[in-house]
């Protein structure tokens, strides 16, 4: 079977020398402005139109003056406008979807109402005319239907401008490199410098090659490149089950036909909660002993516990370790589960995005599972791709509370799910994938 997916492949650089680090982090910074600028011209309401080609906005932006005026390489240049225009467009696509929604949980519309929103959604070209108040051509989905379109045109107007988001980013720590600004040479990348003709030699620690572009994250005495390769897809003909799947917190993957995968992640998230919390409230103790010290005058101490007891570079540092170690973990239980039931389709719920605004609590004190969740969710997505698997996103609603036994509300104890019309007893999360599969039968017919 034919088709590749993209795949990163990380490589590192030998430790550099300031003088380079300090060329990068250049670079980097001036990346991150063009890219703001960019959001500036281009994320507005009045913008969509205008987003596709990029060429065009390339084009804009290199006579706007700002790439002169910085001196920014246009191998860095570009990319920085594709990588922000993407984000644009990622940013329109959620927005539509979010729109979409509230469409269909608007009660004062009615369905030819709702035929027309959505068809206009679509249509970037009509969508854009309608937020500029321009004249268009109805689409023919919508022609003949009876509806009011000046209202549902500025009702349309009325939720974009209420949540359309306005990208900023401030993480000036990585670039792009277009394929033109580098060249290898004795186990050295050259990238592009800011004076033409010279290029800036980044020893490496192995000798992968690339031909496409390439991003450097900058670390803090050398640099990681994320260089995108391609992986041929596999096909396996003796995979041929439908599985469905409830993803948890305590066990990562149960299967309706009750195997579970990844049964130690809730224990090996909560140590390291455990851990963090343990270390946070060490560390708060430290500040606050820092900050009287400061407070009273005494430099010397305060400088001591700064230096020994309050340095995030170890702290991260083991952050990142455990970080890679739950990852590690997660893609062998998924690959274990594959390798397993030999899915040929899965089916899942859809993430919940109920309060998707709200900002996540920055205190290391809650679940870690959760931030995991989205981690969980994107291998077996990626996975899925790798091996040729279907994978269905169902509706939650209905898989929580509900006896998939006989179909009663149920009760979700601590001990997992009991329902009192039948007596029925299970795990929660085995309950949960039992009324996945329930449903997605149901709605097949
Ligand atoms: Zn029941």
């Amino acid at each position: 079977m034919g088709g590749t997916l993209t795949k990163t492949i990380w490589q590192y650089s030998e430790p550099l020398p300031e003088e380079t680090m300090a060329f990068l982090r250049g670079i980097a910074l001036d990346y991150n402005k063009v890219k703001n600028h960019t959001y500036k011209r281009y994320a507005g309401i009045k913008s969509l139109g205008r987003l596709t080609p990029a060429y065009d906005i390339m084009g804009e932006m290199r006579h706007s003056g700002i790439r002169t005026q910085l001196g920014l390489p246009s191998a860095y240049f570009d990319p920085a406008i594709i990588d922000a225009v993407a984000d644009i467009k990622g940013m329109w696509g959620m927005l539509k979807k979010k729109i979409g929604i509230l469409i269909t949980a608007n009660e004062n519309l009615s369905s030819e109402d709702r035929m027309y929103l959505r068809t206009i959604l679509r249509l970037d070209k009509v969508y854009a005319a309608v937020l500029c108040h321009e004249t268009f051509e109805l689409p023919r989905n919508a022609k003949g239907l009876d509806i009011d379109t000046e209202r549902l045109n500025s009702l349309l107007c009325r939720l974009t401008r209420k949540y359309l988001a306005r990208p900023n980013t401030d993480s000036a720590d990585y670039f792009s490199i277009a394929p033109c600004g580098y060249t290898y040479r004795n186990g050295m990348i050259c990238i592009a410098s800011r004076i033409p003709g010279k290029r800036i030699a980044l020893p490496l620690k192995d000798d992968h090659i690339c031909t496409r572009q390439i991003r450097l994250c900058i670390r803090k005495d050398y640099a990681a490149l994320a260089l995108p390769t391609e992986t041929r897809i596999r096909k396996h003909a003796d995979y041929e089950n439908t599985i469905y799947i409830h993803i948890g917190y305590r066990d990562m993957l149960t299967l309706s036909n009750g195997n579970v995968y990844g049964q130690s992640l809730g224990s090996m998230t909560s140590a390291e909660t455990q851990r963090l919390m343990e270390k946070n409230s060490a560390r708060a103790s430290m500040h606050t002993a820092h900050r009287r010290s400061s407070a009273d005058g005494d430099r010397e101490k305060a400088d001591l516990i700064k230096r020994c007891n309050l340095g995030t570079e170890k702290y991260r540092r083991n952050k990142e370790k455990q970080r890679a170690k739950t990852e590690t973990f997660i893609n062998t239980e998924i690959n274990r589960m594959l390798a397993a039931e030999k899915p040929a389709k899965i089916v899942i719920t859809r993430p919940v995005t109920v309060n998707k605004t709200k900002l996540p609590s920055r205190s290391a004190n809650r679940n870690l599972t959760r931030s995991f969740n989205g981690y969980i969710r994107e291998r077996l997505s990626y996975k899925c791709r790798l091996n040729a698997i279907e994978l269905v996103e169902i509706s939650s609603k209905g898989t929580g509370n509900i006896c998939s036994l006989c179909g009663a509300e149920g009760r979700r104890m601590p001990d997992g799910f009991y329902c009192p019309d039948c007596g029925f007893a299970a795990a929660i999360s085995l309950n949960g994938a039992k009324n996945i599969e329930n449903n997605y039968i149901a709605t097949k017919g």
